[in-house]
């Protein structure tokens, strides 16, 4: 009950256009199935082999998302599935992605991941390399994937200024992009910028006040994880 209260109670407050994602990593079937019954489709994982695992016994309607920092050789492993792949953060990942999404005759949408956070543990493009990725030649002969729009995370702190600024910084930055790509019509087909990925228990409510329109939320719906992930 648990699971489904916090759920009810975090969809009540999101703002209309505003996609949840919910992070299910480390957390047993039971609690997902638990989500599902409540009506949560859209679920991310951290891991590929975990996310295989649960897709495999989970309702096949469920939105698989891997959150996490991607091995360029795991990709095979949820090519056939996986809905959105947020945290492409290197060309090279996204061939890999594009040489797995072809054998499966698909498209694979991803976010390229920024990098916002003044920490150096943070994964991601610095802004001016996103760029020059969107805008190449190479990018444009890619046409099994589609970026979608772009990630971040905010440093780990508990200075709210500093996660705002982070959060309007990409916010502008994505914006920026868009008209960009949107003036340049050869690179059309296989970017459409309209998924902002940023927030996560801790910061979501100050994402969504800058720009926002995917969240990744997990201790606040599922309690806290065993161990950090
Ligand atoms: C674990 C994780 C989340 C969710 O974190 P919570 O603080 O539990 O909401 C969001 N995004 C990424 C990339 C994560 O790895």
């Amino acid at each position: 009950m648990i699971i489904k209260n916090n759920l009810t109670a975090l969809k009540n407050i999101l703002p209309k256009g505003v996609e949840l994602v919910a992070v299910s990593k480390t957390k047993p079937i039971i609690d997902i199935q638990e989500a599902y019954n409540a009506g949560q489709r859209i679920f991310g994982e951290n891991k590929v082999q975990e996310m295989v695992n649960k897709y495999e016994v989970l309702p096949k309607d469920i939105q698989w998302h891997m959150i996490g920092h991607l091995q360029r050789n795991k990709v095979k492993y949820m090519a056939h599935f996986v809905r959105l792949i947020h945290g492409v953060d290197s060309f090279k990942t996204l061939i890999e992605i594009d040489k797995q999404a072809k054998k499966h005759d698909r498209i694979i949408h991803c976010l390229l991941q920024a990098r916002i956070a003044k920490e150096e543990t943070k994964f991601g493009l610095p802004l001016d390399e996103i760029e020059q990725i969107i805008q190449s030649e190479a990018f444009a002969t890619l046409k099994n994937i589609k970026v979608v729009g772009l990630m971040g995370m905010a440093s780990f702190t508990d200075n709210t200024n500093q996660i705002e600024n982070e959060f309007k910084n990409l916010n502008s930055f994505f914006k920026k992009l868009k008209t960009t790509v949107t003036s340049n019509v050869i690179k059309k087909q296989n970017s459409e910028l309209k998924i902002l990925s940023m927030g996560m228990s801790g910061d979501y409510k100050i994402a969504i006040k800058n720009g926002s329109n995917m969240i990744r939320v997990g201790s606040a719906i599922f309690g806290a994880r065993n161990y950090i992930a």
